[in-house]
């Protein structure tokens, strides 16, 4: 999990990293964490002509939400700083007391955007890898699984009798995908772990999970179904199985730039 990793990261690194969230998002940076002076000033970022001011809070050690007390003036901070926008940037959440100030900001006519942990988990994954890699070490190990909790959906295996979630960390090194052909000559896309497969891997062409969970190896993988497609004739159900496969290595994708599979 990230979570943990963000608590390793020092305040300082928290606003950098906040930096190359914001301009992942399309914004601007105006004031970077280096040059803001201490004056309850981060950053200032700007996106569609709205200039804001960013406050960085990294609340590593006590994970306690912010509070009213840990920022104060908001209002009297963005104006002085000639912003129209208030980002708050929080490694952690916000107090009820503090999420009704800012809400009250909008009313005051304030852009508010409200960044916190949970968001950032789940702006993590759509960033490149070599941004990541300045922050968190060997990615590969802690982006397993960047889906939580209900949104996860796991993949079964193919083989008869077997509920086995291929993607899992344990069967990621024992599960593979291949093709199946049949003696109408059609061709079926198949996954699952490589005991429960091995008598129906019929095509000389498979891959091992841990392997097309890299992106360079899953355009390797594309233009093998691309090859076996034009070979034989695929099975009715081939681009559906394609179609969960690629759905479900999603969720364990490891970004581009993040080393390659040995
Ligand atoms: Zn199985």
């Amino acid at each position: 999990m990230y979570q943990e990793d963000i608590y390793r990261l020092s305040p300082n690194e928290w606003e950098w990293f906040a930096q190359d969230i914001l301009f992942h998002l399309g914004f601007i940076v105006h004031v970077g964490p280096s040059e803001g002076a201490d004056d309850g000033l981060d950053m200032i970022v700007e996106r569609n002509n709205v200039k804001y001011l960013v406050s960085c809070k990294h609340n590593h050690k006590s994970k306690k939400s912010v509070g009213v007390r840990d920022e104060q003036d908001i209002r009297d901070r963005v104006e002085q700083h000639k912003c129209k926008g208030f980002i708050a940037f929080y490694s952690v959440g916000a107090t009820t007391a503090l999420k009704k100030k800012i809400a009250s900001l909008e009313n005051a006519g304030i852009d508010v955007i409200e960044i916190y942990l949970d968001n950032v988990l789940d702006i993590i994954p759509t960033m490149v890898g070599f941004v990541l890699q300045k922050y968190f070490q060997r990615p590969q190990e802690i982006h397993h699984q960047v889906v939580c909790g209900g949104d996860y959906k796991p993949l079964k295996c193919m083989g008869e009798g077997c509920d086995k979630d291929i993607i899992s960390k344990e069967q990621i090194p024992y599960s593979l995908v291949g093709f199946y052909i049949d003696n109408k000559n059609s061709i079926h896309f198949i996954y699952g772990c490589k005991i429960c497969l091995a008598d129906y891997c019929t095509s000389p062409y498979w891959a091992e999970i841990g392997q097309i969970r890299y992106i360079e190896e899953m355009l390797n993988w594309r233009s093998v179904v691309d090859k076996v497609t034009s070979q034989n004739e695929p099975a009715p159900d081939f681009y559906k199985h394609w179609a969960l496969l690629q759905e479900a290595i999603l969720q364990i994708q490891i970004p581009q730039g993040w080393g390659r599979w040995i």
